[in-house]
């Protein structure tokens, strides 16, 4: 990848971790990186915990003045009031939130997510200061038929066609096949990389070519240490959103480490 974009590893802990398996995650994995001398002006890495976890991955964060970055997997549309249940996106930016993953495809499921809600999303997260990463990518089913490629830039597209420029320029794009999110099976680096150039062409046409150059788009999808050597060597993949092997500080430091 062209030395302008940052690499970004972002471990997503989904439902996983209490607040004191957190906190003993974040101490290992901060001793592990610290231990192998990690550049973070090389690499960004990032934790998503669940929301009960964030204020615990904070303090530690600040207490030891940690490079490690920290997220939430999802936010409210509304700002405050009577939404129980619900985490706001000023919330989030005042625990220090850098980033908030936006779309998964578990959250498209198995909550009403569609594409306004997504956009709004967006949209909330960009508002309080904080970088979304828009999460896309086809089902099995789509790949099947070969429009794996038009139904991944179609998602892009339904959430990023009311956008600025700079609020386009924020955002992080992360390419996950449905069909390889926590099966094994992992996308070649070949149509990892195809998904991710066609997903910046597109912002080359929608937006502008700075636009377009300066997005990070991640690939996620059973990403290991076996596999992320080869994925990130892709000239337009620029990190990982990895959910299983993030739960074990060695693999997710050994594969920042790779990045
Ligand atoms: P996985 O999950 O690494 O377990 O496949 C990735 C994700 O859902 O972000």
């Amino acid at each position: 990848m062209p030395s302008t974009r940052t690499p970004l590893v972002a471990g997503n802990w989904k439902m996983n971790f209490d607040h004191r398996e957190a906190t003993y995650f974040v101490q290992k994995f901060a001793w592990l990186l610290r231990d192998a001398k990690f550049d973070f002006r090389r690499c960004e890495v990032a934790l998503f915990p669940p929301f009960t976890s964030i204020r615990s991955v904070q303090v530690l964060v600040e207490a030891d003045r940690l490079r490690i970055r920290y997220g939430a997997q999802a936010v409210s549309v509304t700002s405050q009031g009577a939404f129980t249940g619900d985490v706001s996106a000023d919330m989030l930016a005042h625990l220090g939130c850098s980033y908030v993953i936006v779309g998964h495809s578990e959250r498209r499921k198995y909550h009403p997510e569609d594409d306004a809600n997504i956009v709004d999303q967006v949209r909330a997260v960009l508002a309080a200061g904080m970088q979304p990463i828009l999460c896309v990518g086809e089902s099995f089913e789509e790949r099947r038929q070969g429009i794996e490629l038009d139904f991944a830039v179609s998602q892009v597209h339904d959430v990023t066609r009311d956008l600025s420029v700079d609020e386009a320029a924020k955002l992080i794009v992360a390419y996950e096949p449905v069909w390889a999110i926590g099966t094994g099976m992992v996308a070649t680096p070949q149509s990892a990389q195809d998904a991710a150039r066609a997903i910046r062409e597109h912002m080359r046409t929608q937006f502008d070519a700075k636009t377009a150059d300066a997005v990070r788009i991640l690939y996620g999808g059973s990403v290991t240490s076996r596999n992320a050597v080869q994925l990130i060597q892709e000239p337009d993949v620029d990190g990982f959103l990895i959910g299983g092997a993030s739960l074990d500080p060695d693999e997710l430091a050994l594969i920042a480490r790779l990045a």
